[in-house]
């Protein structure tokens, strides 16, 4: 049998194998890489399928060049959502300020969306049946040696390869694993949010997007053709002890929060209080000295989560797959080199739309105070606001 480590696959001999966990975009476009670098690609996916739901995907700049190389643009034109208005509003419905939907034509200005589950299904339409699925299950061991990384899997299995690459999001497992010190990377900027995504609501028209703010929190609204966001914010300067798997206790946090605020929030409430999935987590980001250990890698939210505030984690970690694809062809048969090389070239990129998400991004969206709240009304009205 061939060394796992073995880099180059020459003619001949069995191609050498690469492990990914986590099965969403970060995971989904590493395997596309690696198994046209001739990898053999084993992809270890905690939910029984993919994982759906969530909000669209914007994609603009490098990541419309990256899906390009990857033969995927004409798929994600044919799915891309008609351009959406972004308004912002007073208790009264007035609108203060906002970008109308672009309909130009210029290609280096061009930004699509796209729904997460539509992105999801090219990225595995690309992989499916040139990729090994391991759905269901997830690492529980991963021991990094001379040769390869030896991992255990949550059925008791245990297989070498070449390389591991952490794809598991923001509460990477890969990370806990093998970085340890599951929350010393995890910086919380200030604020929880609650997703829910219902068919329309009829709240606003069709391709719009609302915000209403008040001191300390933020209502939002998407709405679509079809579906409508809820999205509602609030900021806290100190994380809060709650049970991820009470839901009950997440809808009560909610109510705390934003019962008795004016604008269309009554009727987003209803929406809390009915059945249903909904997300609701902490705002934070991962903020990693290295993205790499050894033969292990993380990807995407895994290594460099830039919070939903960004508005690109999809594009990130379409990103990040592609420039790691391009360190490894650059440095064949050195992982360090590689690994080095794809967070030199990354990581001031990755700083830079995380300063801009935890200082701008979140005066913008979820002003903290009356005084964020007036400087950034007061941009809206001048048109100097840069969205
Ligand atoms: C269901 C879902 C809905 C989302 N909705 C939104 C949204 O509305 N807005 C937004 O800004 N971002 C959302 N995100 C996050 C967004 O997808 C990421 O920021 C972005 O796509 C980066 O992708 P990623 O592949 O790095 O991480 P993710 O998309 O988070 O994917 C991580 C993957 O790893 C899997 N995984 C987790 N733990 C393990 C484990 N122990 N073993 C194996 N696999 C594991 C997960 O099931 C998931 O498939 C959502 C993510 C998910 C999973």
């Amino acid at each position: 049998m061939a060394n796992p480590s073995t880099f180059v696959v020459p003619m001949g001999i069995p191609q050498a194998s690469v492990l990914i966990s986590g099965a969403s975009f970060a995971g989904l476009a590493t395997a596309y890489w690696m198994t046209k670098l001739g990898y053999r690609v084993t992809i270890v996916e905690l939910a029984s399928g993919l994982r759906r739901g969530g909000t669209p995907v914007d994609i603009e700049g490098e990541t419309i060049e990256v899906l390009s190389r990857m033969g995927m643009m004409e798929a994600v034109r044919t799915k891309t959502l008609p351009p959406r208005d972004f308004e912002f509003k007073d208790e009264n419905d007035g609108t203060l300020g906002g970008l109308k939907a672009s309909s130009s034509d210029d290609l280096s200005a061009r930004r699509y969306e796209i729904h997460r589950d539509d992105l999801l299904d090219i990225l595995f339409e690309a992989v499916e049946g040139s990729v090994e699925m391991k759905f269901g299950r997830s690492l529980t061991q991963i021991e990094d040696g001379p040769t390869g990384v030896t991992v255990m899997f949550s059925d008791g299995s245990q297989s070498e390869y070449a390389l591991v690459f952490g794809c598991d999001g923001n509460r990477s497992n890969t990370r806990n694993l093998v970085f340890g010190d599951a929350d010393a990377s995890a910086y919380f900027m200030g604020g929880y949010f609650y997703l829910r995504v219902v068919p329309d609501t009829g709240l606003l028209p069709a391709n719009r997007t609302e915000v209403f703010s008040v001191p300390g929190l933020t209502a939002m609204l998407n709405g679509y053709e079809d579906r409508t966001d809820i999205a509602l914010a609030f900021r806290s300067d100190r994380q809060i002890d709650y049970d991820y798997r009470d839901k009950a206790q997440q809808r009560r946090l909610i109510h705390d929060h934003f019962d008795g605020l004016g604008w269309k929030v009554p009727s987003m409430l209803a929406y809390v209080d009915t059945d249903g999935d909904f997300y609701f987590d902490r705002a934070n980001q991962i903020r990693m000295k290295s993205w790499s250990k050894g033969r292990v890698v993380l990807v995407g939210d895994a290594g460099y989560c830039v919070s939903p505030v960004a508005g690109m984690g999809g594009s990130m970690a379409l990103i990040g797959a592609a420039r790691l694809a391009d360190a490894i062809t650059l440095h064949p048969g050195d992982h360090a080199a590689a690994f080095q090389e794809y967070e030199d070239k990354l990581r001031p990129f990755v700083e830079e739309v995380q300063e801009r998400a935890a200082t701008d991004g979140m005066s913008l969206l979820f002003p903290a105070d009356a005084l964020e709240l007036a400087e950034r009304n007061r941009k809206l009205i001048e048109g100097t606001i840069d969205l």
